[in-house]
């Protein structure tokens, strides 16, 4: 029995039309896995690869909420129940007009990746609705996120399934939906981490994901001789990845000289300061979406229209949305010297620019860069479960041996005989055979 990438694609693709990202992402596992999986034809006849690209259960529902204008609004809510192996699903909710059930799909499949490489006990999911914050006020979305979870809640709990946030949820949101689980369960649970500090929320988990990327990062430069202290980064985005991106390269002395948004990136020629981080968080709560006030408040260059990748850098930091990263973009970069993109949003790169970058610098897949989040969030449900709360010591020192971890197990199966890491071979190996041999262990369910 032989694993042929391009029949197995074939029958993804019939099988689910019309979702290119999914397909995106699946096809990058399976490229991945041909080899391993020809010499282990165990996970072959199991059809492992087969069951994880079905998602276990798909829940999609109406959403409607009453605007302040008294207009009625119309949302679709999503959950992607992708795989139970090896915990409860877990994976965030995005709230973002882009939203569809193809992009949920890739973004629970990804999870389930991501969160076995952490080592933590978490299965994969993701959900979210196409809800747009961008203009929204506070009510709103207060009366959004009510009626979102109306219906959510039957179909999550804390052994069941964890979400938690993502693009456009953040600890606003957190708080608005974990008060309307609470009601309508009458349960005071760990039912979704990101949670804020007073009620449930772990230390450093806002930071943990930016912070997490910058520690894979500096494990990779390691491999080379190399350190953070002095580098030049591009980080693009301005929301919560990013900022805890920049907070943490401040931090080590790199110099951050561009973030970005969805108007445009501003130049900031001597490197972020430790305001511009802390202003970062304005801009979001702002609900505006644009980065550009940014450049009126420190005096730096704004270019509309434009992303960040044209900045000439020894490091660069997607952090924003899937397929931020276009093979011009990588040209751009590898022809300005970068020699590391370290991925920080979940598939941040196309599939024409991975397979360049892979080729011409050092390259880490979101999956494995940005785990730092839902590892975090793992801490959070073990102190929900033990209900304490660890400090900020025991968390940050948690998440740096879980990042550093992720990067040895990258190293394991990422290796090629000329010393070279393929991360991206390295992630996807990594994270499949605990799901896989979780999987068969338990047999055809
Ligand atoms: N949305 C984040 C991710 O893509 C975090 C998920 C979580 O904490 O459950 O991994």
């Amino acid at each position: 029995m032989k694993f042929d990438v391009e029949k197995f694609m074939a029958e993804i693709i019939a099988k689910n039309p019309a979702e290119p990202e999914f397909h995106q992402a699946v096809r990058e596992v399976a490229e991945s896995l041909e080899d391993f999986l020809n010499d282990n034809p165990k996970y072959i006849e199991n059809k492992i690869l087969e069951r994880i690209a079905e998602p276990e259960r798909v829940v999609m529902f109406r959403v409607p909420w009453v605007d302040d204008k008294g207009e009625i609004q119309i949302n679709r809510g999503f959950r992607i129940q992708t795989n139970s192996a090896i915990g409860p699903y877990k994976g965030g909710f995005r709230f973002h007009p882009s939203v569809t059930l193809g992009s949920l799909k890739f973004l629970g499949f990804e999870q389930t990746f991501k969160n076995s490489l952490t080592t933590l006990p978490m299965g994969g999911g993701k959900g979210g609705s196409d809800f747009n914050p961008q203009g929204k006020s506070d009510m709103e979305i207060m009366r959004f996120c009510q009626s979102f979870m109306t219906e959510m809640f039957r179909h999550i709990g804390p052994e069941t399934d964890v979400p938690a946030g993502d693009i456009g949820v953040g600890a606003r949101e957190i708080g608005y939906l974990f008060g309307q689980y609470k009601r309508l369960a009458n349960q005071f649970v760990g039912v979704l981490t990101g949670k804020g500090r007073e009620y449930g929320g772990s230390l450093v988990r806002p930071e943990a994901t930016g912070y997490g990327t910058v520690y894979f990062a500096q494990h990779m430069l390691a491999l080379n001789g190399e350190e953070i202290r002095g580098k030049t980064a591009v980080v693009s985005g301005f929301g919560n990845v990013a900022w805890g991106a920049a907070k943490k390269l401040h931090e080590l002395g790199a110099k951050v000289v561009a973030i970005s948004g969805p108007d445009g990136y501003v130049y900031i020629e001597d490197g972020i300061t430790a305001e511009g981080v802390d202003y970062m968080l304005d801009l979001r709560a702002s609900n505006k979406n644009i980065v550009s006030p940014f450049a009126e408040k420190f005096g730096a260059k704004f270019i509309a229209g434009k992303k960040p990748w044209e900045v000439k850098c020894d490091i660069a930091f997607p952090c924003a949305i899937q397929n931020e990263l276009g093979i011009e973009d990588a040209k751009a970069l590898v022809a300005n010297g970068c020699k590391y993109v370290v991925e920080t949003s979940n598939m941040g790169c196309t599939a024409e620019a991975v397979e360049y970058l892979v080729a011409n610098v050092e390259f880490a897949p979101g999956k494995a860069a940005n785990a730092g989040g839902v590892a975090c969030s793992g801490l959070e449900m073990s102190q929900n479960a033990e209900k304490r709360s660890w400090t900020a010591e025991e968390v940050g020192a948690e998440l740096a041996k879980i990042m550093k971890g992720i990067h040895e197990t990258c190293v394991k199966y990422g290796k090629s005989a000329d010393g070279k890491v393929n991360y991206v071979k390295g992630a996807n190996i990594g994270g499949f055979i605990k799901v896989a041999d979780a999987m068969i262990a338990q047999g055809i369910v």
